[in-house]
């Protein structure tokens, strides 16, 4: 054994307890830490033949990297839709890797139970059925390109052709209908052989991101044949909803796959006075739902639900004489595009069993308050104006100021960090409030730290 590692064997506990205190620092000045971090212009440097070991490795890192890392896990970053690590997420972390399972099959551990007792808690949480199966992936992106798979091959089914066996060659023109859909749908469709230029935009209601029902209903006539329909649950810029009730109900006149994107808008279901936003959610065929956001748990992970797991197998199943065969309840490398996989879903049952339904809709509901309180005081900062109403926990809005400049002296200032967008062609930026740590006050300060800068 290389003496490094035997040395670090044998000071196993010592080194671990070196990374928790360290861990535990870092935590403790989180609110001091700059939420964008100025990044140093480091160098790689070659790889070592000899290494010097777990300990100076920390040394290392401490010194040379972790100065130029972001505090996004703290309460002011509000950039893109970025939550937290709860305690007991970050614990569920820990022995993710110190159990170091493949979560995969059975045939040796009951991690596949854990990770199934997991989804059926999110599927309450959310208001599915049981009829939807779910699995964990790394993020919403995976989650859409699961559900839009899976999607594909029930085209394929009603054309009387398999996609997964065929290729998607056979399946002749694919039309995919979305008001506002999120990037990554895009990118699902151009990794899935689809096309990017598949996709057709639908007009909105007015003033607003939700699809204008009638017009899909229009579309829907007019497209020959069954298609997919993107439906939106919190689009990215002003946290829309598309009205799912209404566009499920058009299944009984037109055929087309559901699949909605409820990534982080899914975590209304948990605020009885938003919950009527996702009204609808558990009559998709497909949900993605992103875990690494709203539910404050570690990268990376997310969830992708369905009611046709036969379907899914079809596109995913891995067999080989060494594999088990996907019957019943398969295992896990016949449901999504990877094969070994770490147990993803130990943070989220960590931190649903530690706070339950209970702490996590006291988050969600002092996100929403945080960002109602921002778009209120942002009548006090100059030049400011709304762009749309506060809907959930995303507030849009521009400034009469160069914005580019305002952003990077918000970043420099340490206190926030912040996005830009463009929202109906208007040059604007974005509060997301998604952090398990954020509350009023933090609204109060990013209020401040722009009323400053403005003036
Ligand atoms: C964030 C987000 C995605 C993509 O999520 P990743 O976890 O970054 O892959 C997809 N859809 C919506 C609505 C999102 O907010």
């Amino acid at each position: 054994m290389d003496s490094n590692l035997a040395a670090d064997l044998a000071d196993l506990p010592d080194l671990l307890t070196a990374a928790r205190d360290y861990a535990a620092g870092v935590l403790d000045g989180l609110d001091e830490r700059p939420a964008a971090a100025s990044r140093p212009d480091l160098a790689p440097v070659p790889l070592p033949a000899a290494g010097v070991g777990a300990a100076k490795a920390l040394e290392l890192f401490r010194e040379r990297w972790a100065p130029g890392f972001s505090g996004s896990a703290g309460p002011r970053y509000l950039g893109f839709v970025t939550g937290g690590a709860t305690p007991a997420a970050l614990v569920g972390d820990w022995l993710t890797g110190t159990f170091d399972q493949n979560a995969v099959t059975r045939l040796d551990s009951s991690a596949v139970d854990l990770e199934r007792e997991t989804v059926g808690w999110l599927r309450s949480m959310f208001g599915l059925s049981d009829a939807h199966t779910g699995t964990f992936v790394t993020g919403a992106t995976m989650s859409n390109t699961v559900g839009l798979a899976i999607g594909r091959e029930w085209l394929g089914e009603r054309r009387g052709v398999s996609v997964a066996r065929q290729g998607v060659g056979a399946l002749g023109e694919v039309a995919v209908l979305s008001g506002s859909p999120h990037s990554s749908i895009y990118k699902a469709l151009a990794m899935l052989g689809v096309g990017r230029d598949q996709l057709r935009t639908v007009p909105l209601l007015p003033e607003r991101e939700a699809v204008d029902v009638e017009a899909l209903e229009a579309a829907l006539a007019e497209a020959a044949g069954p298609v997919i329909v993107v439906a939106n649950a919190g689009t990215v810029n002003t946290v829309d909803f598309d009205d799912l009730r209404a566009i499920a109900a058009l299944r009984e006149r037109y055929p087309f796959w559901l699949h909605v994107d409820a990534a982080f808008g899914g975590f209304a279901a948990l605020s009885p006075a938003h919950a009527h936003l996702v009204d609808g959610l558990a009559a998709a065929d497909s949900v993605c739902v992103d875990l690494h956001k709203w539910l404050n748990v570690p990268y990376d992970a997310a969830v992708q639900f369905t009611r046709r797991q036969d379907l899914q197998v079809s596109v995913f199943q891995n067999s080989a004489a060494y594999l088990t065969v996907p019957a019943g309840d398969p295992d896990l490398f016949h449901l999504t595009p990877e094969n070994s996989r770490r147990l993803r879903a130990l943070t989220a049952w960590f931190t649903l069993a530690a706070y339950g339904a209970d702490g996590h809709r006291e988050i969600v509901e002092r996100n929403i308050a945080a960002a109602r309180r921002f778009g209120e005081g942002l009548a006090t900062v100059p030049g400011a104006r709304l762009l749309s109403p506060v809907r959930l926990n995303v507030v849009c809005f521009t400034v009469d100021r160069d914005l580019p400049a305002l952003l990077d002296a918000v970043a420099r200032s340490g206190e926030a960090f912040l996005t830009p967008t463009v929202h109906r062609g208007v040059p604007a930026l974005r509060a997301a409030f998604s952090n398990w740590r954020t509350g009023a006050a933090d609204a109060d300060r990013v209020i401040a730290v722009l009323r400053e800068l403005v003036s």
